[in-house]
């Protein structure tokens, strides 16, 4: 009773998708615009949550429905569900009296009947369209059926709506029919509509077919189908242009419809086009950005749709090769460190990685984990794996830098260098110069060279980066180190440099033994001879560099790490550098050994360099003074660096530090009759710094987050050993997610808050930035706009990355 309420007519105004489904919201809506949609009617969610609640009312509901059909015509029923994702029972055709007077329609009958034996009682096969040309075929199915379900054939349309009702319930009720919708995040009264639609009189040119505006590879619009008539598939030509017109017309109707590119499923009987069905067209991942631009230059949808649309992660698609196809065998898989496919023959060493190179094949280097040592060689591979590390490891974050795919912490292979061979878990060797994939979106590690598809800026990634730059309120910096980097980062759209980490400049094969004569030195003298000859090449370093940048900001942070890191570990290297110092090998090796420390990641590195060595930072100082000058000259342009002081806890370091660069400007001045003007700026990376960032901030114009140590000061968990516990901690829910790779809001992103406040309290003007990894990740940049912050500043390819998230963060502030 009263089920008339739940009954809508289908054609004429459009439905809404709670109450209907999704698919009699879409159809009911292009009904509204195109009259080929065949008229029926919708039975909605609520009159179907009736049916499973108590099987006995579908018929009923199935008296009222067949009220308003008109009882001549053969129907087709479908489910409508609420979310196009879950999986529905599947649809019968050709319901409708069946009449045994009728013998035109047997075939008609015989296949409704053996799709009602399957889908609705379960029977395992039915085949009664194989008695078709028998005598009393009709006769036959319906026994064979009687004798099988216990019950005769429903032979009215209003029995046969009733049990497809009943078995459509049936079906969405079952356990393995919830658990697949709750996988896809289902609500527990996830529900489903009906719909039932008149089919149209088939001929003998009828068939059905399916028509697109796209072109699923590339996403450019095109317009082309398959149409399918009496066995043959390719007849799509032989439509009538009539026809084709039609459908051309429908597509973009369903395109504003569904508010996408769109797939429409169609019949045509030979006289008349029926549109049965419409949905978003599938495509490939990299077509997406160029359906959404030509979405929004149809006016289909507006740009900030369109940049809501995409998942920022999602661009590494764009900006890097990828596997062709995922699902393949592997030999087994660490932490996705830096997105795309890489392949190359298996090298140990960054030395091998480099002569492979020079050689025309760029390699996979694989080591256990990285040090400063290889970065010669990571620039030199096609990709990196390492056996440790976490995603903020030395591997990972030079990874990322250089724009190399990379995966760290493949804790089941075992290297054995001696052998040059790497052993995967199910026990098989790879040897020196085996070929292997990796993909560094996925973790996996391949046998063998995968088939790849190339990386390129298309014109639709370009028009969408452009329209987020239009949206975003906050800044994406790069962090770029060499004049490479900074050009890369250019390519990508950035605003600025926010974080060049000079320590990477002296590892080049011309520096790294003057560096270390430096930190070897015995006394001062002989320390401040090294450093003279240091100067002009980083001075050289930050010409290219402000040059490239022009008037964009270029923050410059003084030397990070500990010293010995750049000392050598071999004893060739050693004895070499001996020979160069002219001293005896063993007296190098107990300098070396006297710069050793417990725990150099809390020891003598950042700031603590320039308390006790200030002469290398008032050498950085000049080097950048002088550079500014340079580039001055040669273009005119103003240029104001930004030096930042890394590894910060107290004030009194930050005024030290002050004075000393100062004291090199005041020189300057005397030398050259203009005083020098810079920025000054810390990294917030100690808990410390962050709690007394009122003292820091009536110091510094700027303080940037360095958010990779402050995560690891914070948890007090070291970032380059996190890696080999961390999915188990992941998996075992004890973080939500790596804190090294989404910043942690809670204890983290708090510090950053208490900073922000307490910095610009005591300076109002205080400018914001964050330069960890976390400035590449999508939830973190939202997070820093959130907070207030000014920019962000991520390694170069993750830069398109952050420009989105920050558009996003925009439009959902
Ligand atoms: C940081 O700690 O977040 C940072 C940017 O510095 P680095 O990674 O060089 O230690
Ligand atoms: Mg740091």
């Amino acid at each position: 009773m009263g089920w008339d309420k739940h009954i809508s007519a289908l054609g004429g105004a459009a439905l809404d998708a709670q109450s209907y489904g999704v698919r009699a919201a879409n159809l009911s809506a292009l009904s509204v615009v195109n009259d080929a949609v065949p008229v029926g009617v919708v039975l909605s969610v609520e009159a179907m949550r009736a049916v499973i609640e108590d099987p006995g009312v579908a018929d009923d509901i199935a008296k009222e429905l067949v009220a308003t059909l008109d009882p001549d015509a053969r129907f087709i029923v479908r489910p409508s569900l609420q979310n196009t994702t879950w999986t529905g029972p599947t649809a019968l055709r050709n319901l409708g009296a069946i009449d045994e007077a009728e013998p035109a329609q047997i075939r008609q009958y015989l296949s409704f009947m053996s799709d009602y034996a399957i889908v609705i009682e379960g029977f395992a096969d039915a085949q009664y369209q194989d008695l078709a040309n028998a005598n009393d075929a009709l006769s036959k199915a319906l026994a064979l059926f009687e004798a099988e379900a216990g019950r005769p054939f429903p032979l009215t349309f209003q029995s046969q709506l009733a049990g497809v009702l009943r078995g459509f319930a049936k079906s969405w009720s079952r356990p393995s029919a919830k658990i697949l919708r709750d996988a896809k995040g289902a609500p527990a009264n996830a529900g489903l509509g009906v719909i039932i639609q008149t089919m149209a009189a088939a001929s003998e040119q009828a068939g059905i077919g399916e028509v697109r505006g796209i072109d699923r590879n590339t996403g450019e619009m095109r317009f082309n189908g398959s149409f399918r008539s009496r066995g043959v598939d390719d007849a799509f030509d032989t439509l009538p242009e009539e026809i084709l017109s039609q459908l051309r017309v429908s597509v973009r109707q369903a395109a504003r419809v569904l508010k996408d590119a769109a797939y429409v499923k169609y019949s045509y009987n030979g006289t008349a086009l029926s549109i049965i069905d419409i949905r978003s067209a599938r495509r490939k991942p990299r077509a997406e950005l160029q359906i959404l631009v030509d979405l929004v230059r149809q006016e289909v949808i507006t740009r900030d749709e369109a940049l809501l649309r995409i998942d920022p992660r999602n661009l590494a698609e764009h900006l890097h090769p990828q596997l062709s196809q995922q699902d393949q065998p592997h030999l087994g898989a660490g932490i996705a460190a830096s997105p795309g496919a890489a392949q190359g023959p298996v090298v140990f060493s960054a030395e091998q990685a480099q002569s492979s190179e020079a050689q025309g094949v760029r390699a996979i280097l694989i080591r256990e984990e990285t040090s400063p040592e290889d970065i010669r060689g990571m620039h030199s591979a096609a990709g990196v794996l390492t056996l440790t590390g976490g995603i903020t490891s030395h591997a990972a974050v030079i990874a990322q830098g250089l724009g190399v795919p990379c995966v760290v912490g493949a804790g089941e292979m075992r290297i054995d260098a001696a052998l040059g061979t790497l052993t995967v878990a199910d026990g098989r060797v790879l040897n020196e110069g085996d070929i292997i994939t990796i993909d560094g979106g996925s973790g996996r590690i391949y046998s063998g060279a995968l088939p790849l598809t190339r990386a390129e800026l298309s014109e639709g990634f370009k028009t969408l980066m452009e329209w987020a730059d239009d949206t975003r309120s906050i800044g994406v910096r790069a962090n770029a180190d060499t004049p490479q980097d900074a050009r890369m980062a250019i390519d990508f759209g950035v605003d600025g440099i926010g974080l060049c980490r000079t320590e990477h400049l002296f590892y080049a094969e011309d520096r790294i033994d003057v560096m270390r004569q430096m930190i070897l030195a015995d006394d001062l003298e002989e320390r401040r001879q090294a450093l003279k000859i240091l100067l002009p090449m980083q001075r050289d370093d930050f010409v290219a560099l402000f040059s490239l940048m022009g008037d964009a900001p270029v923050t410059i942070r003084l030397l990070d790490p500990p010293l010995h890191e750049f000392l050598p570990k071999h004893d060739e290297d050693v004895d070499a550098l001996a020979d160069m110092m002219k001293l005896r090998a063993s007296e190098v090796r107990q300098r070396i050994k006297s710069l050793e420390e417990f725990n150099p990641m809390l020891g003598k590195r950042g700031v603590r360099l320039a308390v006790t060595m200030p002469e290398i930072y008032e050498m950085q100082a000049r080097a950048i003074f002088e550079a500014a000058r340079i580039v001055e000259e040669q273009s005119g342009t103003t240029i104001l660096p930004e030096i930042m002081v890394p590894l910060v806890s107290a004030l009194r370091e930050v005024e030290l530090v002050k004075t000393r660069i100062d004291d090199v400007a005041e020189d300057m001045r005397r030398e050259t009759g203009s005083l020098p003007q810079y920025q000054l700026g810390i990294m917030v990376e100690t808990p410390r710094a962050a709690l007394r960032s009122q003292d820091l901030a009536s110091v510094a114009e700027f303080m940037s987050f360095g958010t990779n140590d402050l995560t690891q000061m914070t948890y007090g968990l070291s970032r380059d050993d996190a890696g080999r516990f961390m999915r188990d901690y992941v998996n075992e829910g004890v973080y939500p997610e790596d804190p090294f790779l989404t910043l942690d809001v809670e204890a983290v992103g708090e510090l950053l808050l208490i900073a922000s406040r307490r910095g610009r309290r005591s300076n109002p003007k205080l400018v914001l930035g964050l330069c960890g990894e976390h400035g590449g990740d999508p939830a973190s940049v939202r997070f820093c706009k959130l907070a207030g912050f000014d920019y962000v500043s991520c390694s170069p390819y993750r830069v398109p990355i952050a420009r989105l998230a920050a558009a996003q963060a925009s439009l959902l502030t």
